[in-house]
């Protein structure tokens, strides 16, 4: 193939791989793929480059609801997110520092009312136990600003068996195609 219809196919790759993973190779292309669902020009972070601010600066960079979910680890209420219904291709990234943390071919529809994916873009975020509420759980936040997303189960779709249930404030999203 000539070297313009490779790029046009590599452009539209994203688009028609939408097939279920079905082995861990697949998770694997999954998240060294990432990149590729970045809009155009989008220039992003990288967890290596720590985002720290002071609780007054932080309230004054998040609204309401978002504040408490990544500064305080809140809960949002479960069906509250627009991000539930998102299915557009493009990148889920840190509502805390613009931190690319998802892509929209990780996400899949768990029936509990938050936007939920089956693994993340690689080295985004840290976990820790969390006890509160007489359960133990395992916490997840963002490796670049320390803001919590949410908790990580081990009730996921296979391969991974993993379901990162995400406050959908936690997120904001960047769709692939801008005029999507
Ligand atoms: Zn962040």
């Amino acid at each position: 193939m000539d070297r313009r219809t490779f790029i046009l196919a590599a452009a539209a790759l994203p688009l028609c791989a939408h097939a279920q993973p079905k082995n861990m190779k697949d998770i694997q292309a999954l998240q060294s793929n990432w990149k590729s669902f970045l809009p155009a020009g989008a220039a992003v972070p990288s967890p290596s480059e720590p985002l720290k601010l002071s609780r007054d600066e932080w309230k004054k960079r998040l609204q309401g609801e978002a504040y408490k979910v990544l500064r305080d680890e809140g809960t949002e209420r479960a069906g509250s997110s627009p991000l539930n219904h998102e299915k557009r291709p493009g990148i889920f990234a840190c509502a805390g520092c613009g931190l690319p943390v998802f892509t929209s071919e990780m996400k899949y529809e768990s029936g509990t009312g938050w936007p939920s994916f089956f693994t993340t873009i690689p080295g985004v975020f840290d976990t820790k136990k969390d006890s509160s509420f007489f359960q133990v759980r395992t916490e997840y936040h963002c490796k670049r600003c320390g803001g919590h997303h949410g908790h990580v189960f081990d009730d996921g779709p296979e391969p991974t068996g993993e379901r990162w249930c995400n406050n959908g404030v936690a997120l904001k999203f960047l769709p692939k195609d801008a005029k999507a």
